[in-house]
């Protein structure tokens, strides 16, 4: 059983006294759908499928041995079912990140029934913006990856099935692609109209889309609505959210702000910090500010191109010289929490130089892990320095890793990407390697791969 000790307990003084009980309450609040039908108990954890649509139907998924699985596990504080993220923001403390808390609050429903389903049907999106991939974005799979479209496991009964759990939901977030064009979110919303308009729907929206459809959706429920910009300069929105023109998305951002402020609901937008337009970072703020509204960053790890991570110390020095410059207005709570956020960017940015700096310096000394050979002999470093297990455990574990690698390399040579699957897999951490590998077979590894590390056929 893993045990985050006094982080746990810590964790739990913050809590009200009837979540303490259970680490994370999702397993019994909540089920998220994702791409090619796979369901787990919350979009944070992918590792630990509970069932897939339609091989099982919504009910028998929700009733299944594998949902009570992580259940019992979670009421052992035991995060061993893919929910090592969660224990590591307990182990750092950072409490105000942590995804699991975000499930205290929902409501235990004496029904049986879940409060909160999540919703990744589709990759559907019109725009290819540069930070983002195939697994996504439909227009980057058919254009940059020339990869066949994802092939959509849920259909018409999929909607149907959902009306036994529509009167109980409390509360529904729909991830994409671009929401507003997947129109099986369309077919749920209309559903939800019908038969339980009070959810509380929460989406991400790239603004670029906005009919008459949606307006009348949106005014029958109460949307939270958050708008990725990724840039406020014309010529710059154009390079970074390609196919997107800001002169077009700019009133419809003011129409959402509105939206929001008309229903009392949650508006904010929302930005990644890269190469490409980290100058900008202050405009952005005062952007939201004028909005009255909070901004949102998103921290930027791949692909290279973009992350700020990816430059030279010296670079990100100046980025940061640059940045610390920033006079930022601080007059309303609002303004105050954006200027807080922009000095996490900023903070995060100072951390970055220095692990350059050590990067650089490592480099110097004994030159780049450039294979796959160098990078499997310092995992069974890692493996002996880091772990409590015994010597034959550690090579059975290494074992496991290795033959699951070879296995997607080998699927992706079949591809001709053999040299891309490779360079991906020696930029991963050990630790999320050791954590996550050994507990999927290969086919599931394989599979989280190609969503979010090396596009592949399916
Ligand atoms: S602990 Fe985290 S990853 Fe696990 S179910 Fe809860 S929210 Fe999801």
């Amino acid at each position: 059983m893993h045990n985050t000790g006094d982080q746990l307990l810590k964790y739990n003084d913050k809590r009200v006294p009837e979540a303490r009980t259970m680490a994370c309450w999702a397993p019994i609040k909540s089920l998220y759908f994702g791409f090619r039908g796979n369901t787990s108990v919350c979009c944070f954890n992918k590792i630990h499928v509970v069932g897939k649509y339609p091989d099982l139907t919504i009910r028998e998924i929700w009733d299944s041995a594998k949902r009570k699985d992580i259940t019992q596990r979670l009421a052992q504080n035991d995060f061993s079912l893919g929910c090592m993220g969660c224990e590591e923001l307990i182990q750092a403390e950072n409490f105000k990140a942590l995804p699991a808390k975000n499930f205290d609050v929902l409501p235990i429903l004496r029904t049986g029934y879940p409060s909160k389903m999540d919703f990744e049907l589709s990759n559907e999106c019109n725009l290819e913006c540069l930070m983002c991939r195939g697994e996504f974005s439909s227009a980057i799979r058919r254009n940059r990856e020339k990869l066949p479209p994802i092939k959509s496991a849920y259909d018409s009964d999929f909607v149907d099935q959902l009306e036994e759990f529509i009167p109980y939901l409390e509360n529904s977030h729909f991830l994409g692609g671009e929401p507003f064009l997947v129109p099986i979110y369309l077919d749920i919303w209309e559903r939800m109209v019908a038969i339980n308009p009070k959810i509380r729907i929460s989406i991400q929206t790239n603004g670029t889309i906005l009919t008459d459809r949606i307006k009348r959706i949106i005014n029958s429920m109460n949307f939270d609505i958050a708008v990725s910009i990724d840039s406020i300069i014309e010529e710059n929105y154009r390079i970074i959210r390609k196919n997107g023109e800001w002169k077009k998305v700019l009133p419809n951002i003011h129409f959402f702000r509105e939206y929001c402020r008309e229903k009392d609901t949650h508006f904010h937008i929302s930005f990644c910090p890269m190469i490409q337009n980290w100058k900008e970072l202050p405009d952005v703020v005062k952007f939201a500010n004028e909005l009255d509204c909070n901004i949102f960053f998103n921290t930027v790890f791949h692909p290279k191109s973009c992350s700020i991570s990816s430059l030279s110390s010296k670079e990100i020095f100046e980025i940061v010289a640059f940045l610390s410059e920033a006079n930022l207005s601080s007059s309303t709570s609002i303004q105050e929490e954006n200027r807080q956020s922009y000095l996490q960017v900023v903070n995060h940015f100072k951390l970055w130089e220095k692990e350059a700096l050590e990067r650089e310096k490592m480099i110097a000394q004994t030159g780049d892990i450039a294979d796959l050979e160098s990078y499997l002999l310092g995992l069974k470093r890692y493996l002996s320095e880091n772990n409590d297990l015994k010597a034959e455990d550690q090579s059975s574990i290494y074992e496991d890793i290795e033959s699951k690698l070879n296995y997607i390399i080998d699927v992706a040579a079949e591809n001709n990407l053999h040299e891309t699957a490779t360079g991906h897999i020696i930029e991963m951490e050990y630790k999320t390697i050791v954590q996550s590998l050994p507990q999927m077979d290969r086919e599931h590894a394989l599979y989280l791969f190609k969503s979010f590390v090396t596009p592949l056929p399916d």
